[in-house]
C-alpha cells in the first residue's frame, strides 16, 4: 500500500477545485473498487479527496423525471420505494450486483465509474493495454473467458462490469455533470465508450469533471420488467452475461421495448435495433428467438469466451420471456 494524503470535502465545488489543484490527486466515494486498485498498484494517487459526503444522497421526483444524487448508495437506490414503484428495472439491477455490504458501501457515481474486472489489468507484472498503453492485451490469446463479444478492438476485449449501468443504458438515464467548464448532461449511453485504440479511457468525463446526479426520464415499464444476471456464483460474482429487459404490452402485443446487455462489452451494451424490430409483434418464443439472433449480430469471440455466444441470445430469451410474464 502506498503512502498518502487524505482530505475530505463538503460540496462539489470545493471537489472539482481540490482535484484541479493537484494532478496527482483522485476522488473516493465508497472506495469498493479504488481500494482494490491501490492495493494492487494498479492506481497510485498521492492524494484522495474524499466525496462521500457531498450533499448528492437525495432521491426524489423532479417533474417527469427520477433524479438520484450521484453520492445515494446502491442498497439505498434499489430499496427506494419511489425507484422500486417507478423503475423497477433500475431496482432489479441493483439488487443483482456485488453483495449487500458492498452495495451498502458503493455509491452509484462509484458504480458507473469501476474500472473492469479483466485479471490482467489488475497484475501490473502481466501486458495490459488499458493500464500500461502499448504494452499489449494480455486477454486476447490468453485467459478471456469472461470477455466481450461485441464492439471490442485488437487493443482490448474487456467488459465493463457493472449491472446497474445495464439497467440505466436501457431506461434512457442522462447524467448530469460538473467541472470546471460548468455543467453537462452526457445521454448514458454516451457516458461509457468502447476501448478503440484508446482502452485506457472507459468514459467520455474530462478530468475535473464530477457526477452530480442521473435523470430517467418517466416510462411505462413499471410491471413487465426482468434483469437477467447469469455468473459463476449466484451469491457473489460478476455476470458472464446480463439482460436488463423492460416491455410495454398491449393484449399480447410489443408497444415498445427496451433491452440491454452486460457482461458483453466495454459499455453497456443497448440493443436498440432490436427494440424497433420488437415493436408492434406479437408475445411469443418464437419471436423472442429471432429478436435473440438479431441481437447477436456482429458478435465475436476470443476462444475461452465462444460459450458466451450460445448463452448470450438464450439469456435474451429467457429475460423476455420472464418479463412478459410478470401480472
Ligand atoms: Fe487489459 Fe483490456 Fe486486454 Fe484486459 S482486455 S488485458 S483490460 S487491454
Amino acid at each position: 500500500m502506498i503512502n498518502f494524503e487524505y482530505l475530505r470535502v463538503s460540496t462539489p465545488k470545493a471537489a472539482i477545485e481540490a482535484l484541479s489543484r493537484d494532478n496527482t490527486s483522485q476522488w473516493i466515494a465508497g472506495g469498493t473498487n479504488l481500494i482494490d486498485l491501490m492495493k494492487k498498484g494498479v492506481m497510485a494517487p498521492q492524494k484522495l479527496i474524499d466525496i462521500s459526503n457531498l450533499p448528492l444522497k437525495e432521491i426524489k421526483k423532479e417533474g417527469n423525471k427520477v433524479h438520484i444524487g450521484a453520492m445515494a448508495l446502491n442498497s439505498d437506490v434499489a430499496e427506494n420505494e419511489l425507484i422500486q414503484r417507478e423503475q423497477p428495472l433500475l431496482s432489479l439491477a441493483l439488487a443483482a450486483g456485488a453483495s449487500q455490504q458492498l452495495r451498502n458501501m458503493a455509491t452509484v457515481g462509484g458504480n458507473m465509474m469501476q474500472r473492469t474486472r479483466c485479471p490482467y489489468f489488475y497484475n501490473t507484472d502481466l501486458p495490459c493495454n488499458k493500464r500500461q498503453p502499448g504494452s499489449g492485451c494480455g486477454a486476447l490469446k490468453g485467459f478471456n473467458r469472461m470477455h466481450a463479444i461485441f464492439g471490442a478492438s485488437d487493443k482490448c476485449i474487456a467488459v465493463h462490469p457493472s449491472d446497474m449501468c445495464i439497467a440505466l443504458a436501457a431506461l434512457d438515464a442522462m447524467v448530469l455533470v460538473n467541472g470546471p467548464k460548468g455543467d453537462r448532461r452526457i445521454p448514458f449511453t454516451d457516458f461509457h465508450r468502447l476501448p478503440g485504440d484508446t482502452p485506457q479511457k472507459d468514459n467520455t468525463l474530462e478530468r475535473g469533471e464530477l457526477i452530480i446526479g442521473i435523470e430517467i426520464p418517466d416510462n411505462p415499464y413499471r410491471k413487465n420488467v426482468h434483469y437477467l444476471k447469469v455468473r459463476d456464483r449466484s451469491s457473489y460474482a460478476f455476470a458472464l452475461v446480463s439482460v436488463a429487459a423492460a416491455m410495454d404490452l398491449e393484449g399480447g402485443t410489443i408497444k415498445d421495448a427496451r433491452l440491454a446487455m452486460g457482461g458483453v462489452a466495454h459499455k453497456p451494451w443497448r440493443l436498440s435495433e432490436v427494440e424497433t424490430w420488437l415493436k408492434g409483434k406479437s408475445v411469443s418464443d418464437a419471436v423472442f428467438r429471432e429478436a435473440a439472433q438479431l441481437a447477436m449480430r456482429g458478435a465475436k469471440a476470443y476462444g475461452q469466451n465462444n460459450f458466451k455466444l450460445k448463452l448470450a441470445p438464450n439469456a435474451i430469451v429467457e429475460a423476455l420471456k420472464a418479463a412478459t410474464q410478470k401480472t
